[in-house]
């Protein structure tokens, strides 16, 4: 049966649309099972009933007629009890129900499965049979099985609006006006309207970009000199190893070369260039279909073949790239979208052009969401639904405080979401008013406003927005866009640039934190569990050549200055850092003493993100400086929640009890041993979070630039002794919806504070 799950979903992937992709499932379930009939009924949510949308056994003429609420037949009891139905002789069950429409009363035997996403019913997947029978064991897991694959799909038709056509297919407006949304996770709020451009890695096939071409005869020729470099490729290849080959491995470099010419793949993708597609574009199609075809082959033979076209289909890509290589143009209203936006996308792009950004993979806490908080980018991550590749060049509104990505907007829509950023661009200009005000509590508590930077573009905003220092600077930034480690003398000079931007206020420069989701390009770390495996600190010692070259760096650039704090990243036991101080202060030996150089020594400090190191602030405390909490990881780990996987993003909870618990132990232990604590978390920088934390003694909060202001502002209308009780009263609830909307409702009672702390609004035209 895997096999058949297999070729069905082969199938159904290369399916046109969304209803012959139904069409599919229904006749092949219905072969593969020997069933009478098969059948796909799908939620339409505004009626709140079950509609057929295929079948093949039942009339058709009852296709987008027959329909039925939770309360009604066998249908609508799988989808209320949410679980499978497996029935010998359905007529005599209490909620048979009989529509004669469809032709179905010759049938006894019933097997239906929900069809489940998100938690969510979204449809019925059915087989009936004549004969009374029971359906075995194996062919009840097959169905829920393929019901399962089948959540993705209808889920990804919904957001493109081909859901709400097949079930209603009089809804032409859609159509016609391409209009579709897509949702994802609001990870930088704002709204940006603009024209999308994609992202997209090289010689990648599944991520070449829809475009059109004018120039036919043209993209022919480059289309024809890739396969003819190619080719000659092979051919050269073939001789160089024709004494080491067998007769049939020789056989196979002719195949390839065939499967190039003009009867074959070649004459093909000519057809589709001739339809007006681009080549890279009708290249990367046919190969993929290719490859699915090769796939679902039954023969093992024929099946690895795939592999072979794949590998030929990249060949020819890359050439077509390397002569189609063209200046990528980011027009001024640039909406970037990809597969997984990096912070190395952002390095050609001029940072005054882009509007929004959206990612198909990553979630909030992905560290592409954070620069797009620290930049003031509206960003959406994890928008797992959308045709990225379809949509370069196509008018967007990323709606990310929402989660809403909207493709070729309508008038009314357009219209709606100007005003509201206007709105917003007004609202931005009137906290721009609190910039030289100090942050102080109504009662007279100072709490010093630091930022995270990382960007040359994040430092100017924080210095423009009045920040008292730099609480994390993310030196891997700019170790991103590199095509090699930095050297010493580059590093010193980066750091410089940042010291003195800054000077004499502090800057917290982190040692490289690469790992987890940070990968260098030109040092990949690939692991089967990438955020519990080699990350910080615990790279930068098994690598000393690299910690101490940055070390020196740090060091060397804070000559004269002096205001050089460094923190270490990912600490989770005191013999990581002891080890880390051991080499900080043999550099700094050799700086001072062997070298000469005259410089005061930096204070140390460490993170603390990892649940271990919570329980050991005393020990931790005896050895730094300062600490500084990381409640991104922190979070991530005690919690147990990728900060990068969509699939998870409701259960990253800001305000789980047992986060704020943690983060009471730290603050009391550290006050305790007398060591001065920041948190350098993204919760710092959420007014909720801001509020909670100073209301537990945090004087120190580093945040992205972008929400300094409203949290200044929000402070200094805010006595310390109230936001002492908001934290006695959370820490009295047990769930983190109940924490947050506490909060909400405490502080909505003052107007002013109300508009800053509730998220801004969207128009509701969806
Ligand atoms: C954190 O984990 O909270 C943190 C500040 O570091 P990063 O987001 O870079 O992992
Ligand atoms: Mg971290």
């Amino acid at each position: 049966m895997l096999n058949s799950l297999r070729n069905i979903l082969q199938e159904v992937n290369s399916a046109s649309d969304f209803g012959a992709l139904l069409e599919i499932i229904v006749n092949r379930v219905k072969a593969v099972m020997e069933t009478g009939i098969c059948s796909v009924y799908l939620l339409d949510a505004k009626q709140d009933t079950y509609v057929l949308a295929a079948t093949d056994g039942l009339l058709q003429a009852a296709v987008g007629k027959v329909s039925m609420s939770c309360e009604q037949g066998l249908v609508g009891l799988v989808a209320h009890k949410a679980e499978p139905l497996n029935l010998e002789h359905a007529e005599t069950h209490p909620r048979f129900a009989y529509f004669p429409e469809t032709g179905e009363e010759k049938f006894s035997a019933f097997l239906g499965s929900p069809i489940i996403h998100h938690r969510t019913v979204l449809g019925v997947l059915v087989v009936q049979q004549q004969q009374r029978r029971r359906f075995d064991e194996s062919e009840e897991a097959f169905l829920v099985t393929i019901a399962a694959q089948l959540a993705g799909i209808i889920a990804h038709a919904d957001a493109t609006g081909e859901l709400a056509r097949a079930l209603s297919p009089e809804l032409e407006y859609d159509s016609v006006s391409g209009q579709a949304h897509y949702s994802g996770l609001a990870s930088a709020p704002g709204i940006g309207i603009g024209v999308a451009v994609v992202v997209a890695p090289a010689a990648d096939l599944s991520a070449v970009p829809k475009r059109l071409t004018d120039d036919i005869e043209g993209e022919l020729a480059q289309f024809r000199d890739a396969l003819d470099t190619t080719i000659n490729d092979l051919k050269t290849v073939h001789q160089d190893l024709s004494d080491k080959l067998n007769p049939e491995e020789i056989a196979l470099f002719e195949v390839y070369v065939s499967m190039l010419d003009d009867n074959s793949l070649g004459g093909e993708v000519c057809e589709r260039i001739k339809t007006g597609l681009s080549a890279q574009y009708a290249w990367s199609r046919v190969i993929l279909e290719h490859i699915r075809t090769f796939s679902a082959m039954e023969n093992p033979y024929l099946r690895e073949r795939a592999t072979d076209v794949r590998d030929l289909g990249r060949r020819v890509l890359g050439y077509l790239q390397q002569q189609q290589h063209e200046e990528k143009r980011y027009p001024e209203n640039t909406i970037l979208i990809g597969e997984e936006l990096a912070a190395p996308n952002l390095a050609d792009v001029p940072f005054e052009n882009i509007r929004a950004m959206v990612s198909a993979k990553g979630s909030y806490n992905s560290h592409m969401a954070i620069l797009g908080r620290a930049m003031g980018i509206p960003t959406i991550m994890g928008a797992i639904d959308l045709p990225w590749t379809d949509l370069d060049g196509c008018q967007l509104i990323v709606d990310a405080h929402q989660g809403l990505v909207i493709k070729s907007p309508s008038a009314q829509h357009l219209e709606a979401y100007e005003k509201v950023h206007a709105e917003e661009k007004i609202f931005a200009a009137d906290l721009e008013a609190t910039k030289d005000e100090p942050s102080v509590t109504l009662d007279g508590q100072h709490v010093s406003l630091w930022v995270n930077t990382g960007l040359r573009i994040d430092s100017m905003l924080s210095l423009d927005r009045g920040a008292e220092g730099v609480g994390l600077y993310r030196t891997e930034i700019p170790f991103f866009m590199r095509e090699r480690f930095p050297s010493e003398e580059e590093q010193r000079q980066l750091y410089r640039e940042q010291l003195e931007m800054f000077s004499p206020r502090p800057v917290t420069m982190r040692t490289l934190d690469i790992g987890g989701d940070k990968s260098l390009p030109y040092f990949p770390i690939e692991e089967e569990n990438p955020f519990l495996g080699w990350r910080g600190v615990r790279v930068t010692l098994d690598h000393p050549e690299i910690f101490l070259v940055q070390l020196r760096a740090m060091m060397r650039a804070s000559i004269d200055l002096n205001n050089l704090r460094i923190l270490l990243p990912m600490i989770s036991n005191t013999e990581e850092l002891d080890s880390a101080l051991i080499l900080i202060k043999r550099v700094y030996h050799e700086l001072t003493v062997e070298e000469g150089y005259r410089l005061d020594m930096p204070a140390i400090g460490a993170m603390i993100e990892v649940p271990a190191a919570v329980y050991q602030i005393g020990e931790i405390a005896k050895r730094v400086d300062f600490i500084s909490v990381g409640t991104n990881d922190l979070t991530q780990y005690l919690l147990a929640v990728d900060r990068n996987n969509p699939r998870v993003a409701e259960l990253y909870h800001n305000f789980h009890p047992s986060l704020l618990k943690a983060l009471r132990i730290i603050i009391d232990d550290a006050k305790k041993h007398h060591c001065p604590v920041s948190v350098c978390g993204e919760l710092a920088g959420e007014p909720l979070g801001a509020i909670l934390l100073i209301g537990m003694g945090y004087e120190f909060l580093s945040m992205s630039a972008a929400n300094l202001l409203r949290v200044k502002a929000i402070l200094r209308q805010l006595k310390l002794s109230d936001m002492r009780k908001f934290v006695e009263q959370a820490s009295l609830l047990t769930d983190t919806v109940a924490i947050e909307s506490y909060l909400y409702k405490a502080l909505s009672q003052q107007p002013e504070i109300a508009r800053l702390v509730r998220p801004a609004s969207s128009p509701s035209l969806l």
